[in-house]
């Protein structure tokens, strides 16, 4: 089943190709994704966002679109940077710019004002339908200081308590199976081949 991926997220986009291998489905990127209307991210909450964003780029195509709102939430912040996630230092902000903002933010907050999740909310849509929106989360303590290559955005400093590495820290495969996308992917995955507990069969049975 072949599922077009609204994002120019290079990080996000490697990262549901890695977890689609081997499954029934098939990623693709929206074809000429940086010539389209931009979606305007601008609502408070992410399955807002995320089902806003399938809707607008389900209209270019007549495949499935799937979109994500994901962002990281930090109590102690107030939930900050949350939607705001990838524009914290800036509208131009590079990962770099937003790590060292949150670091500054976390200056001499210790122990549980250090918790923090990472939340990713994703919505299938197909010609004018939202078909779907699931949600999930990952839980873990902020670092003092970045650690680690891999990956995007604020993975050097999300540090996943059960592993003890940063998200820039694990290995592709221990990111996805500890992360809010991977987490969110797998409950798309049930979705879709009918496999979700209590599921009468598959979401969707016909184009
Ligand atoms: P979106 O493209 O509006 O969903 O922006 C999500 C932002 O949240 C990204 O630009 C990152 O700053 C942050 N983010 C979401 N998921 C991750 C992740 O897996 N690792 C690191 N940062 C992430």
């Amino acid at each position: 089943m072949r599922i077009l991926v609204a994002s120019s997220n290079a990080g996000k986009l490697r990262e549901y190709r890695a977890l689609a291998a081997g499954s029934v489905l098939d990623f693709g990127l929206l074809p000429n994704f940086g010539e389209l209307p931009p979606f305007e991210e601008s609502a408070p909450t992410f399955a807002e966002n995320a089902a806003g964003k399938a809707l607008h780029y389900g209209r270019f195509t007549g495949e499935i679109v799937l979109a994500e709102d994901s962002g990281l939430v930090v109590p102690a912040l107030g939930g900050a940077p949350g939607v705001l996630s990838a524009r914290y230092a800036g509208p131009r902000a590079t990962d770099e710019d937003c790590v060292r903002k949150l670091l500054r933010e976390m200056e001499g907050r210790t122990g549980d004002e250090r918790r923090a999740r990472f939340v990713c909310v994703t919505a299938l849509a197909r010609q004018g339908r939202v078909l779907a929106v699931v949600s999930d989360f990952s839980a873990g303590i902020l670092t003092t200081e970045p650690r680690g290559t891999a990956g995007f955005g604020y993975d050097p400093v999300f540090l996943i308590p059960e592993i003890e590495r940063t998200y820039a820290e694990a290995s592709p495969e221990e990111k996805n199976r500890h992360s809010h996308r991977g987490k969110a992917f797998r409950k798309v995955r049930e979705l879709l081949s009918g496999t979700w507990p209590g599921a009468e069969g598959p979401l969707i049975t016909a184009s």
